[in-house]
């Protein structure tokens, strides 16, 4: 213990005895007289000590960084629907087991299997080069002998959307954009559009092929990947990303004014109907089983890398913090779930099976959170709850706020790309924002490797996390804000 825990400790006591000694009526109805802490009442000074506990064993140095290192060492890249996704199923039911959780299960489900082949570009014309590209995820392949054409370059998709219908018959479209890195990663989802409906639009006006600059901000020769979709009402063209250097060349050469002939080569197949599936485990709650405060990440990676940030950190982090809490011996009052979502990556199929799957309990699903945007130190929380949700939200910051945690927007219904699917369908948003400044040189490239993880940061996540999931399992709470039609 520390003195930060200290501090904490008696602070804590400080107020049970204050709440002992004045008459009830009053306790409940002059709650701010009482309160070093906003919303001081959901939660015991108990509860409150032994969060302060778990999360300074998190800070004093936590087992995160070795669940990711053993993931990402042991299985390595495992994308969605592959054999390697379900050696990291394998992986997590084991290393589960082994932890002592209860009701380890994987709940299976099919999906359409996406597989990566060669993959190869050149410049053919004017100044002839090799370029360094990837597959979209979910692309089709080539020809065999791979397409080589004329390139008509945009800076922009909004710019690609403006070209006159027919005007890139017989064309690759390459397609630019500007996106920028931010803490909150915000540009990704507007930016990021171009990859996953650039290749229909260039379809529309008759090009055979997309090539996009990556969905990344790095200025390494890392094609960042990512998943795309066609629309049914036009040809499927094959799609790729260059990475950033090789988006600068195509530009550079487009400035000259001289037409540019390129080369790409794509064998991409798709496996037919495959299995993934959710890895789930528990700490069976003793007063309120059947109310589920859920965490996890997802445990599908893209191939390229050993999905080290993304997003074997978030399985690393929530398994770390569950862990701190069994160890303790402590048992919640209601249930902590632990999902480690599958097929993420390809459309959150994971997200929908659980939806499908739970339809009957979903309002049960109290509290839940992810943890997928990389290994970064969590800045802010943002939240969508009820009143009486607020006041838990409330308890919470104020336990991490010394992880240099700041309360943020009170209207985001939004909890992690996995539950998305339960927020449509009216559960209450939480989310822990860690800082992206530098997730997307990274994200979804060859280079998102272990080494790229600091142990320290990860310590200061599962300290959030534990502090989350053990207030929110514990705190008197009836009405969390769930919105239902
Ligand atoms: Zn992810």
């Amino acid at each position: 213990m520390n003195v930060l825990s200290l501090q904490w400790l008696s602070r804590s006591l400080g107020l049970s005895i204050a709440i002992g000694l004045m008459p009830a009526a009053l306790a409940q109805t002059d709650n701010l007289s009482l309160t070093p802490a906003a919303g001081g009442g959901v939660v015991t000074a108990k509860v409150r000590a032994q969060a302060v506990d778990l999360r300074d064993q998190a800070l004093a140095g936590s087992k995160a960084f070795d669940w990711v290192e053993s993931l990402t060492t042991e299985v390595g890249p495992r994308l969605a629907g592959t054999a390697a996704e379900a050696r990291a199923r394998d992986w997590a039911v084991d290393t589960l087991t082994t932890l002592g959780f209860e009701n380890v299960r994987v709940e299976p489900f099919t999906m359409d299997g996406w597989e990566r082949g060669l993959e190869r570009g050149a410049i053919l014309q004017p100044f002839p080069q090799p370029l360094t590209l990837t597959a979209l995820g979910g692309s089709v392949a080539t020809k065999e002998a791979g397409l080589s054409a004329q390139v008509q370059v945009f800076e922009s998709l909004t710019a690609l959307k403006r070209a006159p219908e027919g005007s890139l018959t017989g064309k690759i479209a390459y397609v630019g954009h500007a996106m920028r890195a931010t803490q909150t990663g915000s540009h990704y989802g507007y930016f990021g559009a171009l990859r996953r409906v650039g290749a229909s639009i260039a379809a529309s006006k008759g090009a055979l092929g997309l090539l996009i600059r990556s969905i990344g901000t790095d200025s390494h020769r890392m094609p960042h990947t990512g998943s795309m979709r066609y629309d049914d009402a036009q040809p499927k063209i094959p799609a790729a990303a260059l990475s950033n250097p090789d988006a600068d060349q195509i530009e550079r050469i487009a400035s000259r004014g001289q037409p540019i002939e390129i080369h790409m080569t794509l064998t991409p197949r798709f496996t037919g109907k495959v299995s993934s599936g959710n890895v789930i485990a528990e700490i069976v709650g003793t007063d309120y089983p059947e109310e589920i405060i859920m965490m996890g990440g997802h445990l599908d990676a893209w191939d390229l890398g050993t999905g080290a940030i993304d997003d074997g950190a978030g399985v690393a982090i929530t398994l770390e913090s569950a862990r701190l809490i069994k160890a303790s011996g402590l048992r919640p009052k209601r249930t902590i779930r632990l999902i480690f979502w599958g097929a993420e990556e390809v459309g959150l199929l994971g997200g929908y099976d659980y939806v499908r799957r739970y339809q009957a309990s979903l309002t049960q699903h109290v509290a839940a959170t992810e943890s997928d945007f990389g290994a970064g130190k969590i800045w802010q929380i943002t939240s969508r709850v009820s009143t009486e949700g607020k006041a838990v939200v409330d308890v919470i910051a104020e336990l991490v706020e010394p992880l240099g945690v700041a309360p943020g927007a009170t209207d985001v219904a939004a909890a992690g790309p996995d539950l998305t699917p339960m927020i449509a369908a009216g559960m209450p948003g939480f989310r822990f924002v860690q800082d992206g400044s530098d997730y997307f040189d990274l994200h979804h490239t060859a280079d998102d490797t272990l080494d790229k993880i600091e142990p320290g940061n990860m310590d200061q996540n599962v300290a959030a996390y534990v502090v989350f999931a053990w207030i929110a399992a514990n705190a008197s709470v009836s009405d969390w804000g769930w919105q239902t039609p």
